[in-house]
């Protein structure tokens, strides 16, 4: 432990931290493993309050507030959602760049700020069973050369002791990005694309699923829906980012038990 103290810190000393969004060098005495200068911390659009969207409510926002078009995605998902700050500005281009630009080493900040996070629900952090991130298809993993839902899942691990189980579960269909698609057909597409390969210590575990953002909530959706029907009792979706405009709106806080 005090060795690989001292060698973190001789690591921070040779090449010091560099703020992930603006690249300002943070020094060598930096302590978490934020790497956030000041500046673009006040940049971050966190959500304020703790934001859990029981499906329900969270399908409500599905509707697209300028077509009226609902995503369709009726069916039971996670139990809840909590995200750490809105997908826009900074945070949107450094996830642009974690996801397409290789910068993997920004998993360590993306994972502190959602550990951060959880600890204002800490019936969720106390009551998790198992951490599992949302799959890659074998393929984009390895065009990509990491999932990078995978990478924060298992600093969240580190960080919080809860055990990392993404093994559990695959990706069975490889899907085109589907980022400029609209929720109707994304529902369609992800349907039947995942499958849980070991149903061994699921039933009856709550479990954390992490991804780095939830757009329409398809995805995470069906990964939870799956889940669920290899037995887990309680999924609550877990992101850096949402997409969604309407988050604050419609706020229910405090409902888990
Ligand atoms: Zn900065």
């Amino acid at each position: 432990m005090i060795v690989s103290l001292e060698l973190k810190r001789l690591t921070q000393l040779i090449f010091p931290p560099r703020c992930i969004f603006c690249g300002e060098l943070l020094g060598y005495d930096h302590k978490t493993d934020i790497s956030v200068c000041g500046s673009c911390m006040g940049k971050i659009g966190f959500y304020r309050e703790a934001e859990m969207l029981p499906y329900a409510q969270y399908s409500m926002l599905n509707t697209d507030a300028n077509t009226g078009e609902n995503s369709g995605t009726a069916f039971a998902g996670c139990d809840r959602y909590i995200c750490v700050c809105r997908y826009s500005g900074i945070i949107k281009a450094s996830l642009i760049r974690y996801k397409f630009h290789g910068r993997a080493q920004y998993y360590r900040t993306y994972a502190a700020l959602m550990q951060k996070k959880l600890v204002e629900f800490y019936s969720i952090l106390s009551s998790t069973d198992m951490l599992v991130s949302v799959p890659l298809h074998q393929k984009r993993m390895k065009k990509r050369g990491y999932n990078q839902a995978y990478l924060i899942s298992e600093q969240l691990s580190r960080l919080t002791g809860i055990p990392e189980r993404s093994h559990i579960i695959k990706r069975e269909t490889h899907s085109d990005n589907q980022s400029h698609i609209s929720g109707n057909i994304r529902h369609r597409n992800i349907k039947g694309a995942f499958s849980v390969c070991s149903h061994d210590g699921v039933p009856g575990k709550r479990i954390l699923l992490i991804d780095d953002i939830i757009t329409t909530g398809s995805t995470i959706n069906e990964c939870a829906a799956v889940l669920k029907k290899a037995g887990a009792s309680d999924v609550t979706g877990f992101a850096l980012a949402s997409g969604r405009r309407r988050y604050k709106t419609q706020l229910i806080k405090n409902t888990v038990d």
